[in-house]
């Protein structure tokens, strides 16, 4: 039950929601759960293939444009549809919504990477026929979606006819309703070159600004040797047609190539591909992609005993977020992954605080080229600060797909600054779980001190201390504030990394280089360490609480029991004016703070934070559930830690949102694995190394994950009678469990 996801309405609002659930991807391409044959015409479906970090640019449009407002937004594009397959059967074309539908299903195989369309189907003429639908996106080839349909006539037939499409003439999605979807945007590929080459369709798109090129070179079969064939090119479209008499066995492989991994020749490259899969059966595909993932969940599957529903939740999420995440070090994880246009394919903070934390312990090798993606666009962050007008440093964009800042309302958008000090905190998390000092040396270091110069160009000294004026924090109810305490301690952090780090390199005589070429001297490092502590965090005497910042606790409280329940979200229902006026928070901020730097303050003030900020939290955004549901497993509330966990692990699966229909939430799936990991099994991994303190939910049974560390594979089961843990490779590890030292070597597993 657990392995798959099955759905089977025909209603335009879960049709629209499932095409974001059944969407496949491979982190370089992902295709949404649209129909082969379409839905009727007045359906507004998001028929949508993305090549992740493909994008284009648009112009963007401010009433009143001052100083280094970007002018421009990256916007992924909707590329070459090549799912479409019309099927006729004596003349009579198949349609879930024409005909008698006897029965219908369809199903996504999280194990074994593929969904799956069942239907047996009756023509208004009478003709029954069993229809099965399989589409995978490859995880062994990059480039390549593969769809597999067999038909078969339960009556006498005459002809069975396929019309296959590849169509060039594509856009984004808009809906003249929504002003949000400007219709002026939603086309941005122009067709160059539609043509047959030997068996192949071919197509290849340019973007209007970017001047990308993205190909589609398809190859298709059936299974009868004698039958009818003959293509045609139209309206920047190749079309197959294919008629038989009898069942049949219908193959498509699309193969995807695009200027960014391909470089000049897309078409070439494309071919190439072609020919390397050849005559590739697609059982054979099916096999490679399980293989793919019999080892991805070797290590990554979260075992819940006891509650199916939430089995369900924690597996699809991981397995989105498989589909999703770049993997090549070019692209990243867009928030709505491949699953969907919302957010316009840009990456956000929720990639390194929410979704490489995933990554970083069940596949180091993800995590790594999401930094290295990070790493990529530093160039454009420098340039970013310029504009900005600090000196040195760099300032990563808010949103973005390959560097430029792409928000164009910079209350909550460029001035989250604390994004750079995530991106520090990243790389500082994976240099704690992988030790790898070639990394460090020759990526991280180089992060970590244009960020610490960031924000001694931003902050300031005042009366001995070190405060960061006119920032935004996690909270978007909350913008252009003083002292954030988020950014602040993040911001600590950041410098303090950055002063030992080069401390450490200078030691070891490896700094020289970098520091030449950033121009960096000791007087500055010495700056960065002061800076870091005399950092200021913002506390409330009273309250004994970490106040968010210097004037978040002299508002007034919103009043959320008395605020309607049709007002949430309440950015769709206040001026954001309103929502700054008052202690309202939109996601966890503080709280967060608290969370990824917990020795920064307390345990009694962590507490008296939590309680209060939960209070004014209406968790409008979906990166703040799991954050509420960690901190309340660490501070004992258990009814809470589960409550929470329960809307983060089923979010999109019961559109809990109402907007799934847009793209999954990417960072809450992440947050779903880090309720469990971070939250009930209480993993930290610091400096001093790795401590869990494992609080099983009395709903459960037993809760069993792996974590990846310093070159070991753990193995860690919470059952109802304790805890277990097995080294399954690597060398002997010491740990901590409830603060009390554990050995643990291979072959031996230690009860707790
Ligand atoms: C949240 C941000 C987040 C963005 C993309 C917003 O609603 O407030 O924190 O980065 O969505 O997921």
């Amino acid at each position: 039950m657990t392995w798959k996801l099955t759905k089977s309405e025909l209603d335009n609002q879960n049709l629209l929601i499932n095409e974001s659930l059944l969407s496949l991807g491979n982190g370089y391409l992902g295709v949404r759960g649209n129909f082969e044959e379409g839905y009727t015409d007045d359906f507004k479906s998001v028929r949508g293939t993305y090549i992740n970090a493909f994008h284009d640019e648009t112009e963007i449009t401010y009433g009143e444009k001052l100083h280094a407002f970007p002018d421009k937004q990256q916007k992924l594009v909707n590329v070459i549809d090549a799912q479409s397959v019309q099927i006729f059967i004596d003349g009579e074309r198949f349609s879930l919504f024409e005909g008698e539908v006897l029965s219908f299903e369809r199903t996504l195989y999280l194990d074994k990477g593929y969904s799956e369309r069942i239907i047996h189907w009756k023509s208004s003429a009478g003709k029954e026929v069993q229809l099965q639908f399989r589409r995978l996106v490859s995880f062994v080839h990059r480039e390549l979606f593969a769809l597999d349909i067999k038909i078969k006539p339960l009556d006498e037939i005459k002809e069975l006819r396929i019309v296959s499409n590849v169509n060039g003439d594509v856009s984004n999605f808009v809906d003249k309703n929504d002003p949000r979807v400007a219709s002026g945007h939603a086309k941005r590929l122009s067709v160059e070159e539609v043509k047959k080459i030997d068996r192949y369709s071919v197509i290849k798109d340019t973007t209007y600004e970017t001047n990308l090129d993205v190909a589609c070179i398809s190859s298709s079969q059936v299974d009868v040797e004698n039958h009818f064939y003959e293509s045609h090119i139209k309206d920047g479209a190749v079309e197959e047609v294919y008629a038989v008499d009898g069942p049949v066995q219908f193959t498509k492989f699309n193969v995807y190539t695009d200027t960014l991994r391909h470089g000049e020749n897309v078409i070439e490259e494309g071919l190439k591909i072609q020919h390397k899969i050849g005559d590739s059966i697609f059982e054979n595909l099916l096999a490679e992609q399980k293989a793919y993932l019999d080892n991805f969940w070797s290590v990554g599957d979260v075992k819940i005993s006891g509650d199916e529903h939430l089995q369900e939740g924690i597996r699809f999420n991981l397995y989105q977020l498989l589909q999703s995440v770049g993997k090549d070090s070019i692209s990243n994880i867009a928030a709505k992954g491949l699953s969907g246009e919302g957010y316009e394919g840009h990456y956000f903070w929720d990639t390194e605080i929410y979704i490489f934390p995933v990554f970083l312990m069940i596949n180091p090798e993800i995590a790594k080229n999401l930094l290295l993606q990070r790493y990529s666009i530093l160039d454009s962050a420098r340039e970013r600060a310029r504009e900005m007008g600090h000196k040195k440093g760099a300032l990563f964009p808010w949103r973005t797909i390959t560097g430029g800042e792409s928000s164009a309302f910079f209350p909550a958008g460029t001035a989250q600054y604390h994004i750079s000090a995530d991106i520090a905190y990243s790389y500082i998390q994976y240099y704690l779980v992988t030790k790898d000092e070639e990394f460090l040396k020759d990526y991280m270091a180089e992060v970590l001190f244009e960020t610490a110069r960031l924000w001694v160009n931003t902050g300031h000294f005042k009366n001995g201390q070190f405060r960061i004026d006119d920032v935004t924090g996690p909270d978007e109810y909350t913008c252009i504030v003083n002292n954030n305490y988020y950014t602040n301690v993040m911001a600590k952090y950041n410098l303090l990394w950055a002063a030992k780090v080069y401390h450490s390199m200078k030691a070891k005589g490896v700094v020289a280089t970098l520091a030449n070429k950033l121009d960096l001297g000791l007087d500055e490092v010495d700056e960065w360490q002061k800076a870091a502590e005399k950092m200021y965090l913002p506390y409330d005497e009273k309250l004994e609480i970490s106040a968010q910042d210097d004037s978040f606790l002299q508002k007034k409280r919103w009043d959320l029991e008395e605020t309607p329940k049709e007002n949430f979200p309440l950015l769709l229902n206040y001026h954001p004016l309103t929502l700054y006026r008052y202690q309202v928070c939109k996601q966890a901020d503080t709280v967060l703070g608290h969370f990824l730097l917990e020795d920064e303050t307390d345990y009694k003030t962590i507490k008296n934070s939590y309680d209060y900020y939960e209070s004014i939290t209406t968790h409008d955004s979906s990166l703040s559930y799991c954050v509420y549901s960690i901190m309340a497993s660490k501070l004992g509330y258990q009814d809470k830690a589960y409550a929470y966990f329960n809307e983060t692990a089923r979010l999109d699966l019961d559109n809990i949102h109402g907007n799934t229909k847009d793209g999954l939430h990417m960072a809450n799936m992440g947050g779903t694995w880090l309720g469990i990991v971070y939250g009930f099994a209480g993993v930290r991994v610091k400096e001093s190394g790795l401590s869990l303190v494992p609080n099983l939910p009395k709903q459960w049974d037993s809760l069993e994950f792996h974590l990846q560390y310093q070159g070991r594979l753990i193995h860690v089961k919470m059952g109802k009678d304790g805890v277990s843990y097995s080294l399954i490779e690597g060398e002997e590890l010491i740990f901590k469990h409830k603060g009390e030292d554990v050995t643990l070597v291979r072959g031996i597993s230690v009860k707790k």
